[in-house]
């Protein structure tokens, strides 16, 4: 970018203390040089996210960070995989210090929460565009991934479903509520989700597949079923609602239907097999968090919602692997 490519560089990313012992070298050589723990594999994932397409251009950036961060975080606790280092590939059109400054704040902010160092990257000059590659250690052999679930399994989610589609639908001006308070919490919702990092590395060993509901748990489910040829199903009246948005949607189906689709809620979708139900309660109440048990994998293809014991047949927005 520009002639003070590399001042914008010093002065925003280069800062960051170095408080890793597996960094031998960070910002400001051609690479950076990084120790991988022996009996460790590294978990790598890599997103992008483009303003007007994933962000709004005129979204707070401290959010805007966290939620590049928080997504890409999410995909090593999906895996459980325990985050280590960061590289950020940033493209603006100029440089813009306020924006980055913002940016900086949300991003150092989770990066510090998590111990996670930024390493590197690359600043250049076009339409407003973050790609970052995380990168994180996961013991060998023992990343969970979405080709490990067997008929039988339980089907359980973290957290609470449907704020982040609430509070979008609010952001686009698509839907309004009268609570302003309301309006703000979901929006937040929308924004900084929290990576289930604890729970991902608590689950290792105990959940027979998992991945983090990026685009709805309907969707996202899928590629479990298909990479481990099995069907599922679902009873929607045991999704986890938060209050909001039950005050958000109050009518019970719609709200059902939105916690099917919600997506960019960051937490995480994973099977258990029966003999290890106890072990998820323990695991995961140390760490803090919430799992909900959802429905059964059963034999077969694709997915059943059932209603208060009744299959329903809803046609959900996005979604169409029911078909198969
Ligand atoms: P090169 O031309 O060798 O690719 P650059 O001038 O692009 O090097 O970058 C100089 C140093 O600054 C490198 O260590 C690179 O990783 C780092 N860097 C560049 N942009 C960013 C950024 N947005 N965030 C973090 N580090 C960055
Ligand atoms: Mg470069």
């Amino acid at each position: 970018m520009a002639t003070n490519e590399f001042d914008l560089i010093a002065r925003y990313f280069a800062h960051q203390a170095v408080n890793r012992k597996d960094v031998a070298l960070a910002i400001g050589d051609d690479c950076a040089v990084l120790d991988v723990p022996v009996g460790s594999q590294l978990a790598v994932s890599t997103d992008s996210l483009v303003a007007g397409t994933h962000f709004l251009s005129e979204a707070d950036p401290v959010r805007v960070a966290h939620k590049a961060l928080a997504s890409n975080l999410s995909d090593l606790a999906a895996m459980g995989a325990t985050p280590a280092w960061v590289s950020l590939a940033l493209t603006m059109p100029e440089p813009d210090e306020a924006w980055l400054a913002g940016f900086c704040q949300g991003f150092f902010a989770l990066a510090e929460y998590y111990n996670v160092q930024l390493i590197g990257g690359d600043t250049t000059k076009g339409p407003l565009s973050l790609t970052l590659t995380v990168q994180g250690f996961v013991p060998q052999g023992k990343a969970l991934t979405r080709c490990g679930a067997q008929s039988g399994d339980w089907i359980y989610v973290t957290g609470t479903l449907g704020d982040s589609a609430a509070g979008l639908a609010l952001l686009l001006g698509q839907k309004s509520v009268d609570d302003a308070a309301l309006a703000e919490t979901l929006i937040d919702r929308h924004y900084c989700a929290q990576p289930r990092i604890l729970a991902g590395q608590a689950l290792r060993g105990i959940a027979s597949a998992a991945l983090d509901i990026s685009d709805g748990l309907v969707s996202d489910l899928g590629h479990i079923l298909k990479r481990s040829g099995v069907a599922a199903v679902i009873e929607v009246d045991k999704l986890p609602l938060s209050e909001e948005l039950r005050r958000f949607e109050p009518d019970a189906e719609k709200a059902s239907q939105l916690a099917l689709t919600s997506g960019e809620e960051y937490e995480l979708c994973f099977t258990v097999p029966e003999v290890n139900r106890g072990a998820v309660e323990t695991a995961l109440a140390h760490c803090g968090v919430k799992a909900t048990c959802v429905g059964q994998l059963r034999p077969g293809t694709g997915i059943t919602l059932f209603n208060a014991g009744e299959a329903v047949d809803w046609q959900l927005q996005g979604y169409d692997h029911f078909a198969e």
